[in-house]
């Protein structure tokens, strides 16, 4: 088939358009034509994981598509285990491919939606199908972006007239964490066991974390490969960027308080990252740009870029309590509320001449707003554990029992559709137990 000009990405976007998947055109679908999400899957039928892209409550195989000729790109990119041969194509490849994608789909293309025996073997129920981490992560960083939060954190712990250090307003704040623990959505998360010092004693305990929290985050995934010693200039960087995920980077308060001096997070943080599996590429999230807040001051001229760098995604946090009958939303943000963008943070993590390598993986930071409601974790949504939630059967949550179970959510409105990442959820289980 002809291959559509990339340059021409944006008509994927185009808000009137419907696919001849049904599920696809209702309203509060997150996979609507105009998203087009890529993830790794696998079924009964073929328990091989592959690539394919999320349509409505469907699945598209990619694999499928590409071995019958229906795709430019070739099939060894999709039919494999993990997203990261087809993103080293690079941009104009992402987009040749989403816009192929895009045309397939239609409502008014007929070469698949006329195709039973094709479409019989290129779309499979989501319901059916069990989704893979989606990317290979060499690398995973954790950025600390939101103003909000890093304020609400150093009121709590300092003082709320020194609550932000003063390096906050110049460097996107980040530290190197851990990919292999990196995982993905649904995959139970165990307690961590860990060092922690009650205030009553001189010396640590070694046991099961008693403050297990969450955060709120979205990460992105890195689309190309640079060397050793080559920084990335800001104007640059989205290019830089194959698309997003939601991620919640799973926190045990108390062995953090008494680990991160000097070096920062360790065994806190790194025990497990969980992540969406569909990953949105920055393309799909296109018409949902804004501008990103106000930046004062001004940062250094190699932190500076022209346009709105912001993107208005409706964040939300479900906590189904163990024992609850129902799940309560416990939270309400949005990614426009963040202080340093996802380019921002790209060129600071390479100015130094750190290279990045395609598929890894920078976390947001937590994303907390203005108001109350909109906490990203629940260190600052209960204070601390001085102040509870409550639950629909009127039992109360300071930090995670065994047995809860979180999930993210995250999408852009538009006009009668939403694109989004679907869900992001973690059930947690018991410590392991201690010899
Ligand atoms: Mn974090």
């Amino acid at each position: 088939m002809s291959t559509p000009n990339p340059m021409d990405w944006q008509t994927a976007n185009a808000a009137h358009r419907k696919s001849w998947v049904a599920a696809a055109n209702d309203p509060i679908s997150n996979f609507p034509i105009q998203n087009l999400p890529f993830g790794v899957f696998s079924d009964r039928r073929n328990v091989n994981p592959r690539v394919g892209v999320a349509i409505g409550d469907l699945i598209l195989d990619l694999a499928v598509l590409a071995g019958n000729g229906l795709l430019t790109q070739s099939r060894d990119v999709f039919a494999c285990s993990s997203l990261n041969r087809f993103i080293a194509l690079g941009q104009a490849e992402w987009r040749a491919a989403r816009l192929q994608i895009s045309l397939l789909l239609d409502a008014n293309s007929a070469r698949l939606r006329d195709d039973a025996a094709l479409r019989e073997q290129a779309l499979v129920a989501q319901a059916d199908s069990r989704m893979h981490l989606p990317v290979d992560i060499p690398g995973y960083t954790d950025f600390y972006s939101s103003k909000e939060h890093a304020t609400n954190v150093g009121s709590m712990f300092r003082d709320p007239k020194t609550a932000l250090l003063p390096n906050w307003l110049e460097i996107p704040i980040g530290y190197n964490g851990r990919a292999s623990s990196v995982i993905v959505s649904e995959t139970p998360i165990r307690r961590p066991n860990g060092q922690i010092k009650l205030p009553e004693s001189d010396r640590p305990v070694f046991g099961p974390c008693r403050k297990l929290d969450i955060e709120l985050e979205t990460g992105f995934i890195v689309g190309a490969n640079t060397a050793l010693g080559e920084p990335i200039a800001c104007d640059q960087a989205e290019a830089h960027i194959f698309g997003m995920v939601l991620l919640n980077d799973w926190s045990a308060r108390d062995i953090q308080q008494w680990e991160y001096v000097p070096l920062g997070p360790f065994n806190s943080k790194g025990f497990a990252t969980t992540i969406s599996p569909w990953i949105v590429t920055l393309d799909a999230f296109d018409p949902f740009r804004c501008a990103q807040p106000e930046q004062s001051p001004e940062p250094l001229p190699y932190l500076r870029h022209a346009g709105d760098h912001g993107f208005d995604i409706h964040l939300e946090v479900d906590l189904l309590g163990a024992g609850e009958r129902a799940a309560s939303t416990i939270a309400r943000t949005n990614f426009r509320y963040m202080y340093w963008t996802m380019a921002q943070q790209l060129t600071h993590h390479t100015a130094s001449g750190c290279n990045v390598r395609v598929g890894d993986l920078m976390g947001s930071g937590t994303i907390s707003g203005p108001t109350a409601d909109s906490c990203g974790s629940l260190l600052e949504s209960t204070w601390n554990g001085q102040r509870p939630l409550t639950l629909p059967s009127g039992n109360n949550r300071t930090f995670l029992q065994d047995g809860d179970e979180v999930v993210l959510r995250g999408w852009c409105q538009g006009d009668g559709y939403r694109v989004g990442f679907g869900t992001c959820s973690g059930k947690v289980l018991a410590a392991p137990e201690l010899a």
